[in-house]
């Protein structure tokens, strides 16, 4: 990180909580976890205000990133102020990110994965990546597909927004303990905590 960019880190608050900091960042690809990124906030913030006993502030970018800024920056800096980074990871989520990156184009969720792997080394924050469920073209609702955890699903070349090569960061990505949730289209709305 520049200087720059950390002082624009430091002077950049969410809309939502009026703060740069966050307790939780939910990273999701809205095209396949829109619905069950919006479910799991509202979760993450009830379970976190329960065991500490304050608000509990957690990041989605339809509600904290500010109307008029750049939306990569915003959700960067939502990012890097976060404690602890929630991946939510489906089969559609990561064929979108192998073939955006095969035909060398940019990947959001692959740069928020990029960022929470080097936030964790800094020991800055933690990452738990979910697996989910995806719904496929036809509308056919499946699990998730283990061999999605094998480095060789993913291309053995460099992502042009970062440099960094793609089959190591996602090796990376799946040695870190993560969860597995079911949330097929039927249970929308049940999520609750236990
Ligand atoms: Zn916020």
């Amino acid at each position: 990180m520049t200087e720059s960019t950390r002082a624009a880190q430091i002077l950049w608050q969410c809309r939502r909580h009026q703060s740069g900091h966050h307790d939780a960042f939910i990273s999701y690809r809205v095209g396949s976890e829109a619905s069950f990124a919006a479910a799991l906030a509202p979760l993450i913030e009830t379970v976190g205000l329960r065991r500490s006993n304050r608000l509990f502030r957690v990041f989605l970018d339809s509600k904290c990133l500010n109307d008029a800024e750049d939306w990569k920056d915003g959700f960067l800096n939502g990012l890097q102020g976060s404690k602890l980074i929630v991946y939510l990871i489906s089969e559609a989520s990561l064929n979108t990110l192998i073939g955006k990156t095969m035909d060398s184009r940019d990947d959001n969720v692959l740069l928020e994965i990029e960022a929470g792997l080097q936030l964790a080394e800094e020991k800055k924050a933690r990452i738990f990546p979910i697996v989910i469920g995806s719904t496929n073209s036809t509308g056919v609702y499946t699990t998730f597909d283990g061999s999605y955890f094998s480095p060789d699903k993913y291309p053995n070349i460099n992502h042009g927004a970062s440099g960094k090569n793609v089959r190591s960061t996602m090796s990376q990505f799946f040695r870190i303990q993560g969860s597995r949730v079911e949330y097929s289209p039927s249970s929308q709305g049940t999520l609750c905590a236990a």
